[in-house]
Formats: structure tokens, sequence, C-alpha cells
């Protein structure tokens, strides 16, 4: 198949952000624009390039044609509608932030926010944070409710999250200009984070346009092999250092990668780390990751088959999505554990 019959299987994936309206009124600004609401998008494509559709996983996302664009639509512009492939919204639905007062959220990469916004979204926009307060001498953290932290160490990118941000009316995030690595899971502000999204970066070879037929020597391949090595250990070790967080309960690790080295064989090293075994981290039960999704982990790759039933692997253009890799971490509770 080719990078262009793949991309042909791609719908156009849009994200309603629901900090600015509701996916009816977003159905019904299209409808009126002469869009028609179709079933569900199917993997020969809409007959109709007018046709459009609700996503059967993941609220919120609509699906038209492959050649339609919205980067100039006035709705983009004002942060109406996200661009965002579906696959990409896995991360977040995944984590499931809850509304509540008690959730604490850190991004851990963020830029260019897509799924920083969608976090957002989930908390509906709760709890503004203010880090300091300037009015007296010392720096005091404020009380806060629901607060989402997003960071990224590029400064480059940093701008852009930050244009993202505002455009897409996110008002409960905080971002942070610093390398995730460097943050102490003691120091009091983030040491309350309950829910870690981890998409860090990875050879991107599940997106279509980057296949890795490109790959054709066997010199070119064993140094692709060495670069994938070489980011699985960086990965492995964002994993690691969320971990260590005292209040968290839920890790979602996602790449848009197809390969073992970035996905199957981070979780399974991941598993078996001291903080994992120390933190009583586990992966969660496949019914609370995207239980109706069916394409899963490469059994295989892991140490126990069975674990590979609770990752969600995606397959560039097969599935309609891009090629993409989530996995969820969970504490479990100790106590409960001892009484079973
Ligand atoms: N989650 C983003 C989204 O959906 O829009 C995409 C994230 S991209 C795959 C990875 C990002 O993480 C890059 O912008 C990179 O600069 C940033 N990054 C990598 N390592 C980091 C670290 N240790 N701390 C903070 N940011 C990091």
């Amino acid at each position: 198949q080719t990078d262009d019959s793949r991309a042909a299987l791609i719908p156009r994936y849009i994200r309603v952000n629901t900090n600015c309206w509701t996916i009816d009124e977003a159905v019904q600004a299209f409808i009126s624009r002469g869009y028609t609401l179709t079933g569900p998008f199917e993997a020969n494509g809409f007959r109709f390039s007018t046709g459009f559709a609700k996503d059967e996983h993941i609220p919120d996302l609509l699906a038209f044609h492959p050649s339609v664009r919205f980067v100039d639509d006035p709705l983009y512009q004002a942060g109406k509608i996200i661009l965002q492939d579906k696959a990409s919204c896995f991360p977040a639905h995944i984590l499931a932030p809850p509304a509540r007062n008690d959730s604490v959220v850190i991004d851990a990469t963020a830029a260019p926010g897509n799924k920083t916004s969608h976090l957002c979204a989930l908390m509906r926009n709760r709890g503004k944070v203010t880090l300091f307060d300037w009015s007296v001498d010392v720096c005091v953290l404020k009380p806060c409710s629901c607060q989402l932290f997003a960071f990224e160490r590029d400064r480059k990118r940093f701008t852009t999250l930050k244009t993202m941000l505002s455009r897409a009316q996110c008002h409960n995030v905080e971002p942070v200009n610093s390398d995730f690595l460097t943050i102490s899971p003691e120091d009091p502000i983030f040491s309350r984070a309950t829910h870690i999204l981890l998409d860090p970066s990875c050879s991107g070879s599940g997106i279509v346009n980057r296949l890795d037929h490109l790959l054709e020597t066997e010199a070119q391949m064993d140094g692709e092999q060495d670069r994938l090595n070489k980011l699985a250990a960086f990965q492995l070790m964002m994993i690691r250092h969320a971990m260590k967080f005292p209040s968290v309960k839920r890790i979602v690790y996602s790449t848009c990668s197809i390969h073992a080295t970035e996905n199957e064989h981070v979780v399974r090293q991941a598993l078996e780390s001291e903080e994992a075994l120390e933190g009583h981290f586990k992966l969660a039960p496949p019914k609370e990751v995207l239980p109706l999704w069916n394409r899963r982990g490469l059994q295989d790759e892991m140490v126990h088959p069975v674990d590979a039933l609770s990752l969600v692997r995606c397959s560039p253009g097969e599935d309609a999505t891009n090629g993409f890799f989530v996995s969820l971490f969970v504490r479990t509770d100790r106590a409960r554990e001892g009484a079973d």
C-alpha cells in the first residue's frame, strides 16, 4: 500500500472544543453549511465528500471526507474545532481526568497542545491555577481546585503551546517551560498530581507520510534501530519519573510509533522497574482501556501475553487512523491486594 492510498483511508477528523460550544451545536453548524450527517465512517470512505459522522469511540470527535480541509476555516482559527487525528484523542480519553476538586493533572510533554486542550475540555475547564502570589514578599502557592500543568522543555514549541491553549480558551492550564525530568516529585506544587499524561518524543513511524518503508539498506536499518533504542531509553526514564510522584494514580504513556521497541518493550521494562514495584503500578485491565477498540498490543512482545490485551494499538490507514500506541498504568490498592 502506498502512503497516498493509506492517507485516503484516514478521514479528516476534528475534535469539537467543548470549552467553546457543544457537539450538537457543532453538528448543526456543519449541517447548515450543507454537510450531511451519515452513519459511521467506513474503511472505504464516505460516498460523498459532504458526508460527516460522529465518531463511535471518542465523544466530541467528528469525521469528514479525507479531501476536506479545515486549516483556513474560521472555526479552526477561533479555536472552536481542533484538528486532531482520532488516535491522538485516545490518550486523554483513556486517562479520563475527573472534573472534580481533588484531581491535579500533568501533561508532561505538551506542545503543540492538542492533548492538553483535550484534557482541559474533559476537566470542563475547571480550576484556575495561580501558582504564585506576588502581593507578598515570598512566593506563596495559592489554594486552587482542579488544575492542569502543561510542561514543554523546548522554548519555541512552548510559545506554540501557549498560542494553542489561548486559542482553545483553556483557562485551567498552567503552561511550564521546563524539562519534566527536572521536576521533583516532592515539589509541593506538583506532588499533588493524581493523573499524568506522557506523550514523549518518538520516532513518529506511525504517521502515514513518514512510514518506515523508506528505509532500504541494512545500514539505514541499523542506524534506525540505534535511534529507536535511544528513544526507548528516554521514554522509559519518563515513565519511571512519573511513577515517583506520590499522589499519582493513573499514568498514560502513548506514542505515534509502530515499533515494539518504543511501545511494548518500554511498557514491559516500566512494569519491571523499581518504581513500578515500589509504587504498586500495574497495567489497567482491558475493560478500562477503550474496551470497544479491537486492535490490542502485540502479545509476543510481552512477558505475559495477556498483558497485551490492556494495550491499544492503531494500524496506520487500516484502522482509519495514523499508527499509534497507548498504555495506562494504575496504582493498585495495596490494602485490598493484601486482603484478596
Ligand atoms: N502531546 C502533544 C500533543 O498532542 O500536541 C505532542 C507531544 S510531542 C510528541 C512531544 C513533546 O514533548 C515535544 O514538544 C518535545 O519538545 C517535548 N518534550 C520531550 N521531552 C520532554 C521533557 N523531558 N520535558 C518536557 N517536554 C519534553
